[in-house]
């Protein structure tokens, strides 16, 4: 039945069969992340415009063109969050967390908002799952962070992953960088796309992740920020590189490595994946040692990361999506029989004992509930029905024995599986 009603652009439902796939996904990820002790936290999905604004920085495509914005009733302008790590930050602050035992390790999962050109693996709601380690400038911290990213893909088997890493230096140390790659970029100026030259002063950075021919052929000679590292910054890649190498954590350096948002330093990374097409990052993320303060907060040193529910969903392909939920007894009954209200008791009494039991809502035959039962993949039907005592069906065998209805709980919980 075609409706006028449709989810909105960008938008999708998660069906069932999805919905399985994607519990397996925050489930082996939670997992991951109680074993090292990072717990769970959940802002909203709103935000005062400022946040973000702030936090991811005003010349960055999200803020610059992506975020859902609005004003609500109260005149304020609020904003659909487009990532995690700034009300995560702004949630450290407003509940005083610096002063718990650091650092504070962090994990969440749930929708964010991007006003998007779809495409595949491109939406305007999206689900990541992601980490935050605050209040640390341990080089460790950062390769725990990646560890924990490179060890759920590995565990949910996405084929063809690759961590590029890189590192951005700290904020006084890439200004005189930014120079150079400025002074790189005026000089070719006009074999660059608009949206890369009339951001030269305010986020030259950019320039990197480009795809039109022109920059990139100009970025092919752009001096790098890995190789012009102040000495400090340069001991931490170093030491990061270290502590993955021990961590069995395969990586290449990318020193054309950039992020869309503005509040990383030092270390960055990304998760690409083969099977992903145009838009092959799975994850990534990096360090944001200024980012607390920028929000009002002390000076506090954090890593983190996100990665896309949907995107891991795609590199999975259809391995990703079998239904898991167990359909073990079906209660089959005569309707209008008086046995109706039998096969709800039934019901629900296996359902307290821990076993899976549905019965007919559909007012079928006694033929289309077996048929029914087969469908939907029941192990055992009980047959109800009022002139003659219950049976009980193995599907599998089709073999099908009487049984007294008060011990139908205590055989069929009493059967494994
Ligand atoms: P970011 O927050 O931009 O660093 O992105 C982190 C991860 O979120 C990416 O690697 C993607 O997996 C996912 N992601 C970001 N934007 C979108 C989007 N519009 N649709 C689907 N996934 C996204």
């Amino acid at each position: 039945m075609a409706s006028k009603y449709q989810a909105p652009r960008g938008t999708f439902d998660v069906l069932p069969a999805d919905a399985h796939a994607r519990r397996r996904v925050e489930a082996t990820a939670a997992a991951i992340f109680a074993r090292a002790g990072y717990e769970p936290i959940a802002t909203p999905a709103f935000e005062d415009t400022e946040l973000f604004e702030r936090g991811v920085g005003r010349s960055t495509d999200i803020v610059r063109k992506e975020m859902f914005t609005f004003e609500d009733k109260g005149g304020r302008s609020i904003t659909l969050r487009p990532e995690g790590t700034a009300p995560i930050c702004r949630a450290y602050v407003e509940h005083g967390m610096h002063k718990l035992a650091q650092p504070v390790k962090l994990s969440y999962v749930g929708p964010f908002f991007r006003h998007e050109r779809p495409q595949a693996g491109r939406y305007r709601q999206f689900h990541q799952i992601g980490v935050e380690a605050i209040g640390t400038d341990s080089p460790a911290a950062d390769a725990e962070a990646i560890a924990l990213l490179d060890d759920l893909l590995g565990e949910l088997g996405i084929p063809g992953v690759e961590l590029r890493l890189g590192s951005l230096g700290s904020l006084d140390s890439r200004r005189a960088y930014l120079e150079e790659l400025r002074n790189h970029l005026r000089a070719h100026e006009d074999e660059l796309s608009r949206d890369v030259r009339e951001r030269i002063d305010a986020n030259p950075l950019r320039a990197f992740d480009a795809d039109d021919e022109g920059t990139r052929g100009v970025m092919e000679s752009a001096p790098t920020l890995v190789d012009r590292l102040e000495d400090e910054d340069a001991e931490h890649f170093a030491a990061v590189r270290g502590y993955l190498d021990a961590a069995g954590v395969g990586y290449t350096i990318d020193p054309t490595l950039v992020r869309g948002l503005d509040y990383y330093t030092r270390t960055i990374f990304s998760f690409v994946c083969d099977e992903l097409g145009a838009q092959s990052e799975v994850g990534g993320g990096g360090r944001y040692d200024g980012l607390i303060e920028q929000l009002g907060g002390p000076a506090t040193p954090a890593i983190g990361w996100a990665v896309g529910i949907e995107r891991i969903l795609l590199a999975l392909g259809d391995q990703g999506g079998k239904p898991v939920t167990e359909r073990r007894v079906f209660i089959s009954f005569e309707h209008d029989s008086g046995v109706g209200e039998q096969a709800m008791a039934l019901a629900t009494a296996l359902r307290k004992a821990g076993v899976a039991a549905e019965f007919d809502l559909a007012g079928r035959g006694a033929k289309g509930q077996l048929k029914h039962a087969d469908r939907i993949g029941a192990a055992l039907v009980v047959l109800l029905s009022s002139d003659a005592p219950p049976q009980l069906r193995d599907m599998e065998s089709g073999e099908q024995r009487q049984v007294e209805l008060d011990r139908i709980v205590a055989e069929v919980a009493g059967s494994a599986p």
